[in-house]
C-alpha cells in the first residue's frame, strides 16, 4: 500500500473489504498535525475534538502523535482513557450535561471545561477551590460555514453568555473556585483568522478578572479545503496573528497564557474515503439518477448540513463525463449530490466520496435496518480492519423480545 491513496488502491480496498466503507489513511492524520505544531510551536497545545472520529485506533494512533484529546461526553472521556490517554491529556468541554457526568469527569481526573452558571455553581458547592475548572463562554461572535454550525453567536445554547460575567464572578467568589481556563469554541469550517483574533478580543477584556487563569482555549472549526481550489484555515498565518494578539495584550502580559486549540475535522477530514457500489441507474426526463447502496444512514452530511463531498467513479477512471444526481437507497429523501461529473457511470461501478473521515461514520446509523460500514485504516503500507461491517444480529443487539 503506497503512502498516498490513489484512485486504484482505494478501488482494490473496495474489493477486499466490500462496500460500504470507510478507509482512513493515517499518514493523512500526521501530516494535519505537523501543520498545527510546526505553525505554533511546542508551547501551543492540540486536543483532538474527538467527536469527529473515535474508533479507539484513531484515538490510538493520534495519542501516540503527542495531541491531547477534547471530548463531548463522558464516554469519549472513558474512550480516551481506554486508547491511553492520561487524565491530564483529556479535556471534557461540557454542553448542557446533568452535574452526575461533571461529577464523574472530576472523578476520572480530567480536564473539565463547564458551560452553565448552574453546574459552575453545583461544581462549587461541591468541590470549592479543590479542582481547578475551566470556563466554556459564548462570546456572541457569528462565525463558522453556516448558522448550523455557528456555535458562539448571541442565540446559541453553547457556553456562558459573556455578559454575564458579573453572575460568573458572584459563583465563583463565592465558592473559591480557581478558574485556570477560559474556552470559546464559535463555529466550524472558519476561514477567517480575524474570528479568532475577535474571539481573543473578548476574551481579553475579561482576562484581569480572573486570577488563576493558565490557559486560554480558543477551540475548534479550522477549515479544511473540499474541492479543488477550495479555500482552507491559514494555520501558518493564524498561528503568527495569535501569538501577535498575545504579545501585544496588556491584559495578558506577564500572565504566562498558554494557548489550546481543538481541531476535529482539521485533522480527521481528509483522511477519510467513504466507498460505495452503484446499485442502479435510473434515466429520467430531467436527471440521471445513481443509487449508491448507502444514504444519510452512513454520510448523513450533505443532508444535514448541505456539505459537498468531492465524489469520484474510482471504477472507470478514463469514462467519458456526464452529469449525475448522486442519491442513496433509503426510503427517505438522501440526495448525496445533486448535477455532479461523473466519468460514465455503471451499475456496479465504486464511488468514493472523499472529505469523509470527519463526522462521516460517526454520525452513521442503522436506519432502514442497513447495517453499519466496515472501517479500515491504512497505515504504515499495510490496511487493516478496524471495525467489522454490522451482521443481522447487531440490529437485534439490546433488544428484548418479550412477544
Ligand atoms: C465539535 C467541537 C470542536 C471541533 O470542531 P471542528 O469544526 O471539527 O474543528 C472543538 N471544540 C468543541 C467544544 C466542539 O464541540
Amino acid at each position: 500500500m503506497p503512502q498516498q491513496l490513489t484512485p486504484t488502491n482505494l478501488n482494490q480496498l473496495a474489493k477486499e473489504f466490500g462496500t460500504p466503507l470507510y478507509v482512513y489513511d493515517a499518514d493523512k492524520i500526521k501530516v494535519q498535525y505537523r501543520k498545527l505544531t510546526s505553525a505554533f510551536g511546542l508551547d501551543t497545545v492540540f486536543f483532538y475534538a474527538c467527536k469527529a472520529l473515535t474508533n479507539i485506533n484513531i484515538l490510538k494512533y493520534i495519542r501516540s502523535l503527542g495531541a491531547n484529546i477534547d471530548c463531548s461526553s463522558i464516554n469519549e472521556v472513558r474512550l480516551a482513557l481506554y486508547a491511553g490517554f492520561t487524565p491530564n491529556r483529556i479535556l471534557y468541554t461540557s454542553n448542557g450535561i446533568s452535574f452526575s457526568e461533571i461529577e464523574e469527569a472530576h472523578d476520572l481526573g480530567v480536564i473539565i471545561n463547564i458551560d452553565s452558571l448552574s453546574n459552575l455553581e453545583k461544581f462549587g458547592m461541591k468541590y470549592g477551590h479543590s479542582y481547578p475548572v475551566g470556563l466554556r463562554l459564548r462570546p456572541n461572535i457569528m462565525a463558522g460555514g453556516n448558522l448550523k454550525i455557528s456555535t458562539g453567536h448571541d442565540k446559541s445554547k453553547f457556553g456562558i453568555p459573556v455578559d454575564q460575567t458579573g453572575q460568573i464572578l458572584e459563583v465563583v467568589d463565592k465558592y473559591h473556585i480557581l478558574v485556570n481556563d477560559l474556552h470559546i469554541h464559535t463555529g466550524s469550517e472558519i476561514t477567517d483568522v480575524s474570528v479568532f483574533l475577535k474571539g481573543i478580543a473578548v476574551l481579553f477584556e475579561i482576562v484581569p478578572l480572573f486570577k488563576h487563569l493558565k490557559f486560554i482555549d480558543l477551540g475548534g472549526g479550522f477549515k479544511v479545503p473540499y474541492k479543488e481550489g477550495d479555500t482552507e484555515t491559514d494555520i501558518p498565518l493564524l498561528a503568527a496573528k495569535v501569538k501577535e494578539a498575545f504579545a501585544n495584550s496588556p491584559s495578558a502580559a506577564g500572565r504566562n497564557l498558554q494557548i489550546w486549540f481543538e481541531p476535529g475535522k482539521f485533522l480527521v477530514s481528509e483522511c477519510g474515503y467513504f466507498i460505495t457500489e452503484v446499485n442502479v441507474i435510473k434515466e429520467t426526463s430531467s436527471t440521471t439518477f445513481v443509487s449508491v447502496n448507502s444514504g444519510f444512514n452512513h454520510l448523513i452530511r450533505p443532508m444535514f448540513y448541505d456539505s459537498y463531498h468531492r465524489i469520484e467513479n474510482i471504477s472507470n477512471p478514463d469514462g467519458a463525463e456526464k452529469v449525475y444526481s448522486v442519491v442513496g437507497n433509503i426510503c427517505e429523501t438522501d440526495t448525496f449530490a445533486w448535477n455532479r461529473k461523473l466519468h460514465q457511470v455503471r451499475e456496479g461501478d465504486h464511488l468514493v466520496f472523499y472529505n469523509a473521515g470527519a463526522y462521516g461514520f460517526e454520525m452513521s446509523s442503522n436506519f432502514n435496518s442497513r447495517y453499519k460500514p466496515a472501517e479500515v485504516l491504512v497505515k504504515d503500507y499495510q490496511a487493516l480492519l478496524i471495525r467489522k461491517r454490522d451482521v443481522f444480529e447487531d440490529l437485534l443487539r439490546n433488544q428484548i423480545e418479550v412477544l
